[in-house]
């Protein structure tokens, strides 16, 4: 790692510097320009994601019902963006993990399999729903 101090880290405009003398806790490595150490940082983010798992779960939930429009608009566009080397990265990781898949697949449907005959039944029922309301 190339010694940068904060000074110059700060002028150049770059997010981290490296001064090689160890933190409170003994870790040489970087440091962040708004923070402290990279690897204090990422234990305490560890630690304060497992005691509040819940809590995070909830909030991104939340986030996802609230953004929903939003994020179909990014991912859609991001597809569209990205449409060719996303393709051949599918088929790339479909050739390449083509028994992996099978067996997930298998166990996929050994283990939802009342989920994949309600939601079968569920379609059934909606078909004829539709058509019924078609013919009214
Ligand atoms: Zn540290």
């Amino acid at each position: 790692m190339i010694l940068i101090s904060k000074k110059e880290a700060i002028h150049r405009q770059l997010k981290r510097y490296f001064t090689g003398v160890p933190c409170v806790r003994g870790h040489v490595c970087e440091r962040r320009i708004n923070g402290n150490c990279v690897d204090c940082k990422s234990t305490h983010d560890k630690t304060y994601n497992n005691k509040n798992k819940e809590r995070i779960s909830n909030y991104q939930k939340t986030w996802r019902t609230e953004n929903k429009e939003d994020i179909k608009i990014y991912q859609s566009t991001y597809y569209q963006e990205n449409k060719e080397s996303l393709i051949l990265k599918s088929k790339e990781y479909k050739t390449n993990n083509k028994e992996y898949i099978k067996t997930k697949a298998t166990e996929y449907r050994d283990k939802y399999q009342y989920k994949l005959n309600s939601l079968s039944a569920k379609r059934h029922s909606d078909k004829k729903t539709k058509n019924s309301k078609l013919v009214d």
